[in-house]
């Protein structure tokens, strides 16, 4: 049950990533998002209502843009960019790669070993469509892309 909730959780915020990195032209014209469900786009979801005449703005006041998703995010205990580790499926093999999650196609990761065997971070380029090997420990990486569907990626 708690895992489920997690991957219910996790699925929102990368959908919700994706629509605001993408460049789509920005439409101003929308209602302040006070919560991450309701931001739409680069656009006026995630401009702040400013502060009242005499009072100092504060940050949820004033922030915008990518500042503004953030702050969303923090407040929902979501860490929208994602700066922990990226990867939760797979276990490495050949057979069950790990699988990267991606917006644009490809994305670079650091291998730094598996099984209590570490070694120093070693680059790896991660292709949609190719899986990648280490060649310090022969783990394996997949690309899953995430983006939008058809959206034109390389
Ligand atoms: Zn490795």
């Amino acid at each position: 049950m708690l895992s489920r909730a997690l991957r219910v959780t996790r699925n929102t915020r990368l959908l919700s990533t994706s629509r605001v990195l993408s460049s789509a032209p920005v439409n101003v014209n929308q209602k302040t998002a006070s919560k991450l469900a309701e931001v739409t786009g680069p656009d006026g979801s995630l401009i702040g209502p400013g502060a009242k005449e005499g009072t100092i703005p504060t940050d949820l006041d004033q922030a915008t843009g990518l500042e503004r998703y953030e702050i969303l995010g923090k407040r929902e205990g979501i860490d929208v960019f994602n700066l922990d580790k990226p990867i939760f499926e797979g276990s490495g093999t050949m057979k069950d790669p790990y699988l990267v999650p991606t917006y644009i196609g490809h994305r670079y990761v650091g291998c730094r070993g598996k099984g209590g065997e570490e070694h120093k971070a070693y680059w790896l380029d991660v292709k949609e469509g190719t899986p990648a090997r280490c060649w310090q420990c022969g783990t394996v990486y997949a690309a899953k892309y995430l983006g939008e569907p058809g959206h034109h990626h390389h």
